[in-house]
């Protein structure tokens, strides 16, 4: 079975999801539903991407922009087997209806509010619980970066409890409209951060606390993370345990890979589309262990860490391969892993 796929909201996290959908052989991109003739819409169709008017009022402008649509985003959803909503945060609880209406299951993504699914999934986390929803959000990306690392700490250890400090940048490269532009600010300013309540949404007993800051940088994420553990194992273990996960990169030591900044340089340097780290990075250098309590540093690129999440959420919601099926399969069609 070739699973039809459609992208509604085709931005930063859209068409780099209709991009990884097109690489599985199991799978194939029915279109991509665009609101404007922007110059990613002009891209979709250069593609090869069928494109559809998000909003049927606006055909017209598609017209005078010369750029071709294949339909409106109606008929996309009732064609598909399963639709990836990647609209702007809000948004896809505004489609519900019409996913609902062509009995489409959908998948959101991290910025809609948890009440509206029946599963906040992430691949590590907790696979087999979107099998058969209907409406499944796949989880933000620092949230898929905490369960990644979450996940095999409480199988290995046990997790008594995890204390994040989130670094956050203001804006993606693109966003040129958000800040801080030059300051440093406690974001928000209260305690915890949704990031905490987000991973128990994934981890319902994880005993979590989260903090938040942003900063002036449109990188990645930077997680500065304490996690008391069960047990009290050495840093070496926790580093092997942490080495062998799919979804990590352990950087090295010996390889000058001091912040974010380097890290993009080597995804550009190893050829990566859009310099895209799919991967938690993990500083191995900053893996520590003292007693019981581990502590670590790990950057996030928010932008692409979702992405191969969201092609194992259509696999988990269809029932079409079990966890570790899917993510080896995902990984190999995107070449996750560095
Ligand atoms: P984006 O603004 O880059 O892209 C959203 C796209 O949807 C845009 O092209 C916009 O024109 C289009 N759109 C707007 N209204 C639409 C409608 N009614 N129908 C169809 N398309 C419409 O946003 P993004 O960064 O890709 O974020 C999308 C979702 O992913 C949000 O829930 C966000 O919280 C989440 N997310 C974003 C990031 C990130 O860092 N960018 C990371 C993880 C999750």
């Amino acid at each position: 079975m070739t699973i039809q796929v459609a992208v509604n909201g085709y931005g930063t996290i859209g068409k780099r999801v209709a991009d990884a959908v097109t690489a599985q052989p199991d799978m194939e991109l029915l279109g991509v539903a665009k609101t404007s003739p922007n110059h990613q819409a002009a891209l979709a169709v250069e593609n090869g991407y069928p494109l559809y008017a998000a909003v049927p009022e606006r055909i017209e402008l598609f017209e005078a922009a010369g750029i071709d649509l294949a339909g409106e985003v109606e008929e996309l959803v009732a064609a598909a087997d399963v639709v990836v909503d990647a609209c702007p945060a809000g948004i896809g609880a505004e489609n519900r209806s019409l996913y609902e209406a062509h009995d489409t299951p959908a998948l959101y993504q991290g910025g809609e509010d948890a009440d509206l699914v029946d599963v906040s999934f992430n691949a590590r986390g907790n696979y087999a619980a979107a099998t058969g929803a209907d409406h499944v959000r796949v989880v933000s990306c620092n949230t898929t970066g905490l369960a990644r690392l979450l996940a095999p700490l409480e199988e290995t250890y046990g997790v008594e409890k995890a204390r994040v400090t989130l670094v956050r940048r203001g804006g993606d490269p693109a966003q040129s409209g958000r800040g801080p532009i030059n300051d440093i600010l406690p974001n928000p300013v209260s305690l915890p951060s949704h990031h905490g309540p987000d991973v128990n949404t994934v981890f319902p007993d994880l005993d979590i606390d989260t903090l938040g800051l942003k900063v002036p940088a449109t990188l990645m994420h930077t997680h500065s993370v304490n996690v008391t553990l069960e047990s009290s194992p050495d840093a070496a273990d926790v580093a092997d345990v942490l080495d062998r996960q799919d979804r990590t990169y352990l950087v090295p030591p010996d390889r000058d890979i001091d912040g974010a900044g380097a890290l993009k340089e080597y995804a550009m340097d190893r050829g990566r589309p859009r310099g895209d780290v799919w991967e938690n990075c993990i500083w191995t250098e900053s893996i520590t262990v003292e007693d019981r309590d581990l502590y670590l540093f790990q950057a996030i690129h928010q932008e692409s860490d979702v992405v191969p999440e969201n092609v194992d959420a259509i696999r988990a919601l269809l029932g079409t391969a079990d966890a570790g099926e899917s993510i080896r399969r995902t990984n190999e069609a995107m070449g996750v892993g560095f």
